[in-house]
């Protein structure tokens, strides 16, 4: 176990100027509170939080980095609390803390690789911070490091999966190929035993074949460089089985055919330099052309300068030669933490704890393609995202501010469709609501449910705004087609003529139209009158009703519309020839009908208006209606009361007043009657719904000046 000073020592080596006492307080802190806990080794648990932290100093990352890996398991594992912490370490630390703790919360299930890549850009998400990501890394590596000792072989299998799937490429991403390899290394014989031992096998017998090239060819690449006068130092080193394995099974190049299963390395001084000794290797071993590649004028994504070159070698054996500076090679080992590090110890000694991480979007910024930038960088990208589950564990990827039916449409179209709600983390919530980082929804469903049109004002997602906007105009057509055909039957009706395919494709042949159905769509949109589609059909015929001489749209637009366009009549779509009958003044709330009626669309009556006895015996005409649940604030309604007022000055000043008060709107005011003592007065009020009528109604009673007051229907 690392002592107390030697953690201090460890981190002094490179950061002089570090917060010796904090780090002895986390280092105390830690230990206290983890206690007796031990590990599935049987070593005190203590030392887990230690070791991590001593990786992180290998990377030479900053006093806070390693004081979070220090406290990294307090939160979760023991009686800390987030406050304590925040007090005693200061709120960076604690934000980090909280920011490890999270991620270990997540668990990743999935074996598809779509769904991998989701839960990599999850992990960046919930990182905010790139020190909280190196800090889970580092935990990941040691926890690897140690998985032999857990017991159940499931739970060794599914961790070291997770490693191969999510945390190793993690680590290459932000160019940490060393944890990289070291990761897939320890997982590599859990998750595919076979294949580890095959290979383990075969690798014995090729280094057996190939005896001796190794240190043939360090000695030949030294003794060449020295004579053109460049310093270096060669490597030779045996390439990891895993990445031998990966190359064999995802791009089927044989064992044998790896020329790089030893790679050799030159690590000279400067970029200048590589090229030099690039030529050096070309003049004794021929080059194969295209596997040349140059990353250091091109540099990957994530950073990694270097130049490969592959060449026949020493018995005529393929090799592989990667060429680079000893500030690429820290890089290409280290990654950001490499970077981070000459960045510090360069001219500029600002300390910014994040000018790193802003160096590495630069180099980023200047990488091929903007999918690559966005693969491997910005974790404030992934900020506009939120990821969610499914309650299978499948994660969907949104933008910010999705809402439930966003993700019901971004699962299938089927489930947007249907959905009637959802529940979010177990608790119900209404369609509208907002998703968050890590949600888990579950979507309910009906068969009855159909999109709405209301859905359309809060929804972001490209995808569910076209579903539900294709549902509705299907609908609408639809509800065209059914009122076209109401409003013919009762023409014909009227004229005593039957209303039948073969009169009406006449129509349709005659006005050049496509079919029957278009004749009852156009006849419900309201272009296309009743009365024209008769004299099409018999000419010269003279007509008994009364029919429209405008088309219905015609008579619905000069007519007086209330609540905007979009009247929140259940069974409707928006958009129809509907409209509140000026007679009873129908307002939200009200128990309501609807009568078909010739010419004019669909005129809305409250249940007990006395002007529906008219149609008492055609009930065809009717149509049940019902209010939808108000989603907009803003609806008005006009509803019509009848006052008995007493003759007093200043009496219908107080009655305005009252209504006023209750935030009532007159629109208009009849006298009625006037008698010398007492007179009436009809208003028309613009309220809300009828719960806003009945508290005007109310308020008007208890007023002095007022006899009395009624709602009127007529
Ligand atoms: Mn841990």
């Amino acid at each position: 176990m690392i002592r107390q000073y030697e953690l201090v020592e460890r981190v002094k080596e490179y950061d002089p100027n570090i917060d010796e006492n904090m780090l002895n307080r986390a280092y105390v802190f830690s230990m206290k509170v983890h206690g007796k806990q031990v590990r599935a080794s049987g070593d005190a648990y203590f030392s887990h939080p230690l070791e991590v932290a001593g990786i992180l100093t290998n990377m030479k990352m900053d006093c806070d980095t390693i004081v979070t890996a220090l406290l990294h398991d307090t939160i979760e594992d023991t009686i800390a609390t987030h406050e304590q912490i925040e007090e005693l370490f200061g709120a960076d630390v604690a934000k980090m803390v909280d920011g490890v703790t999270k991620l270990s919360e997540l668990t990743y299930s999935s074996e598809s690789a779509k769904q991998a890549d989701n839960f990599r850009k999850f992990l960046l998400a919930m990182s905010h911070d790139i020190r909280v990501l190196l800090v889970k890394l580092a935990d990941r590596l040691h926890n690897m490091r140690t998985l032999h000792h857990i017991k159940k072989p499931e739970k060794r299998i599914r961790i070291a999966r997770e490693t191969l799937d999510i945390y190793a490429p993690l680590a290459e991403r932000i160019g940490m190929q060393e944890i990289k390899e070291e990761l897939e290394a320890l997982a590599f014989p859990h998750v595919y035993p076979e294949a580890y031992e095959s290979i383990t096998k075969r690798m014995k017998q090729i280094h057996a074949s190939t005896d001796g090239i190794k240190d043939l060819v360090i000695s030949e690449l030294e003794r060449l460089l020295a004579e053109a006068g460049i310093e270096a130092e060669v490597f030779g080193r045996e390439k990891r089985f895993y990445s031998i394995w990966r190359k064999m099974t995802y791009r089927h190049v044989s064992l044998a055919d790896q020329a790089d299963i030893i790679a050799f390395r030159i690590i000279v001084d400067d970029a200048e330099t590589c090229y030099r000794a690039l030529g050096v290797v070309h003049g004794i071993w021929q080059a194969i052309p295209d596997l040349i590649k140059d990353y250091i004028s091109m540099p990957k994504p994530n950073g990694y300068q270097s130049i490969h070159t592959t060449v026949i070698g020493p018995r005529k054996k393929r090799i592989e030669i990667q060429i680079r500076s000893s500030a690429m090679d820290a890089i290409a080992e280290k990654g950001v933490a490499a970077h981070w590090l000459y960045k510090q110890h360069s001219s500029d000694q600002e300390g910014e704890q994040y000018k790193w991480l802003k160096d590495l979007l630069e180099i980023m910024e200047h990488a091929d393609g903007p999918d690559e930038f966005l693969e491997h960088t910005k974790l404030a990208m992934y900020q506009n995202q939120v990821f969610c589950f499914t309650p299978k564990g499948q994660l969907v990827n949104l933008p910010q501010g999705a809402t439930v039916v966003d993700f019901a449409y971004a699962v299938h179209t089927d489930v947007g469709d249907s959905c009637v709600g959802g529940k979010v983390n177990g608790n119900p919530v209404p369609l509208r609501s907002r998703l968050g980082n890590g949600d888990q929804v579950e979507i309910l469903r009906s068969k009855a449910q159909q999109p709405s049109p209301n859905w359309l004002g809060f929804v972001i997602t490209g995808k569910a705004k076209a579903a539900i906007r294709r549902f509705i105009s299907h609908k609408k057509k639809d509800e065209y087609q059914m009122l076209g055909k109401t409003l013919l039957e009762r023409a014909f009706q009227i004229e005593e003529r039957e209303l039948n395919n073969k009169a009406l494709e006449i129509c349709v042949k005659n006005l050049q139209l496509q079919s029957i159905q278009e004749v009852y769509e156009l006849v419900g949109k309201g272009e296309l009158a009743d009365r024209k589609v008769l004299e099409t059909i018999y000419p010269g015929i003279k007509l008994n009703g009364e029919h429209s001489m405008l088309p219905a749209k015609m008579v619905d637009q000069s007519s007086k519309r209330v609540g905007g366009d979009s009247i929140p009549i259940k069974g409707l779509t928006p958009g129809l020839a509907v409209h509140m009958s000026d007679c009873c003044h129908p307002i939200m709330g009200d128990r309501i009908v609807g009568i078909v009626t010739t010419g004019k669309g669909i005129m809305v009556h409250t249940i007990d208006c006395e002007s529906l006895d008219v149609y008492s015996d055609t009930p065809e005409a009717w149509l049940d209606l019902s209010w939808f649940p108000l989603e907009d604030e803003n609806s008005i309604f006009v509803s019509r009361i009848e006052l008995l007022l007493q003759h007093l000055p200043g009496a219908l000043a107080s009655v305005l007043t009252v209504i006023a008060q209750e935030k009532g709107n007159i629109s208009n005011i009849k006298f009625i009657e006037r008698a010398p003592e007492l007179f009436r007065i009809a208003l028309d009020i613009e309220v809300r719904d009828v719960k806003h009528l009945t508290s005007i109604i109310a308020a008007l009673r208890v007023s002095e000046s007022v006899s009395s007051v009624e709602r009127a229907f007529r």
